[in-house]
């Protein structure tokens, strides 16, 4: 099968490091496979969203060198076809009108009943009706990794109570109707995986390969993410940002090619990128504590 991946920015802040990294290592597996490689805007939460930053993120992937294959795909204008995907979860999806304070007692998660005090005329969230089964797979670069969703998630949902898609649901539409063979991100959506591959299994969708790269810490050990204000990568000057995205990607050698432009210096790493060597290269890095 041809190979095609993809990298799916949220609009909430411009780019910084820690998403670079994603997009680099999520665009250099795809050349190194000969494949696509598409952008997917995951514009679907307009209160998380900040203005003008999906079009900063993609004129700052066109000018890393990274530009979309096909027309990038914006999940804001998609809810036709997650409206029919939705339709087809049938029976194991439910409404539920619990609030976080109703599940403080489960620690947030939910399992089976309902347990709302709100007035039952008030529009439901729609939770996905899960099972005491444990739900794994393969990781290329992580292993191994499995969930028990009711015992590690429970229930969740897929619907919000304001009618948009929830992100666990929207991907697996949308990457089962883009092709995508193989998902590489960060490893911070480790533990998302097994929700998304259940989802697959009832939609009747092909689960594609993982592999979840290290994520990027702050000095604290943080991971950088935009809600905590990580600096954007700038496009004015991509060449030292992209160098460091590729060191930290296991190419050090790569990083200090006399490339003089964003184009030259990805074509040069493209044969360098191992995913064995950067597995190695994991040991070196804090363990991903799916329970942080
Ligand atoms: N939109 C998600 C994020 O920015 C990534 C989703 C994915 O790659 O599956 O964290």
């Amino acid at each position: 099968m041809n190979y095609r991946g993809r990298f799916a920015p949220s609009p909430t802040g411009p780019l910084h490091f820690g998403s670079l990294v994603a997009a680099v290592g999520s665009w250099l597996r795809a050349r190194s496979q000969r494949g696509a490689w598409l952008i997917r805007m995951e514009d679907l939460d307009p209160q998380r969203e900040v203005p003008g930053a999906a079009d900063d993120i993609l004129a700052t992937l066109v000018a890393f060198g990274m530009p979309s294959d096909e027309p990038v795909v914006w999940q804001s204008r998609r809810s036709q076809a997650y409206a029919a995907s939705f339709a087809q979860l049938g029976e194991h999806v439910f409404p539920c009108r619990c609030s976080r304070s109703d599940l403080a007692a489960s620690n947030g998660v939910h399992r089976g009943a309902c347990v709302a005090t709100a007035d039952p005329a008030r529009a439901p969230a729609w939770r996905l009706r899960v099972d005491d089964r444990s739900v794994g797979f393969d990781d290329l670069l992580q292993g191994g990794f499995a969930q028990n969703l009711l015992r590690d998630v429970g229930d969740f949902v897929v619907r919000r109570v304001e009618g948009g898609y929830a992100y666990q649901f929207a991907v697996v539409v949308d990457d089962a109707e883009a092709g995508i063979t193989e998902i590489v991100r960060g490893a911070d959506l480790l533990d998302s995986t097994p929700r998304q591959i259940r989802l697959q299994q009832l939609l009747g969708l092909p689960t594609p390969r993982y592999l979840h790269l290290p994520l990027v810490l702050d000095r604290t050990g943080a991971k950088l993410s935009k809600s905590e204000g990580a600096p954007p990568v700038d496009r004015h000057d991509p060449m030292p940002a992209l160098r460091a995205a590729l060191a930290f990607l296991g190419l050090p050698n790569a990083a200090r090619v006399a490339a003089t432009s964003p184009d030259a210096l990805l074509a040069h790493a493209v044969p360098h990128f191992d995913i064995d060597a950067l597995r190695k290269k994991l040991d070196g890095f804090p363990a991903f504590d799916c329970n942080a």
